[in-house]
């Protein structure tokens, strides 16, 4: 599919919709947060700020990477990031590993209902697409269902008739 760059606003294409922006952009954000980690790595506590001036990273793009768990901080990182559920403080992602158990355990809820009402929508519609669809599987089993049955029974015949020529 063709679309355009949340950064930049070129067009580009992504066959399987799995970005929001072009392939330039995406380089660029990886080399930068390149930058960012291995700055970050030697001096853990460097502050929003001074990324900033030092790369000119936002605010948005620091919070963007640690909820993607993409960058990660240091307890002693003065950068914070709180807990999307009860707010206390985390080093990377949405989640305290608390909040994130339990909305593991809801979401394993949700997928077990979904998988339930999934699987009987599936068998609904195949039997939709069978019915429906011209040619499809169902008619060509039909058919092929009286064929064999037309030639079952010429086969009997013919048995018939060659045993009675063979007695
Ligand atoms: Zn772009
Ligand atoms: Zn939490």
């Amino acid at each position: 599919m063709v679309k355009n760059c949340a950064t930049c606003g070129r067009i580009f294409e992504d066959y399987l919709d799995l970005y929001k922006t072009c392939p330039q952009c995406r380089d660029e954000e990886n080399a930068l947060l390149r930058q960012v980690k291995d700055y970050l790595w030697d001096y853990p506590g460097t502050t929003e700020g001074k990324l900033r001036e030092l790369f000119g990273v936002s605010h948005q793009q620091v919070t963007k990477w640690l909820r993607e768990e993409r960058l990660e901080i240091t307890p002693d990182s003065s950068i914070k990031l709180t807990c999307l559920r009860c707010g206390s403080m985390i080093l990377k992602g949405k989640y305290c590993p608390d909040c994130a158990k339990r909305i593991g355990a809801q979401l394993n809820e949700m997928k077990r209902e979904m998988s339930v009402n999934k699987r009987e929508k599936t068998i609904y519609s195949m039997v939709i697409d069978k019915e429906m669809a011209p040619g499809g599987k169902m008619h060509f089993l039909q058919n092929a269902s009286k064929y064999e049955k037309h030639r079952g029974e010429k086969k009997g015949e013919k048995e018939k008739t060659s045993s009675n020529s063979s007695s």
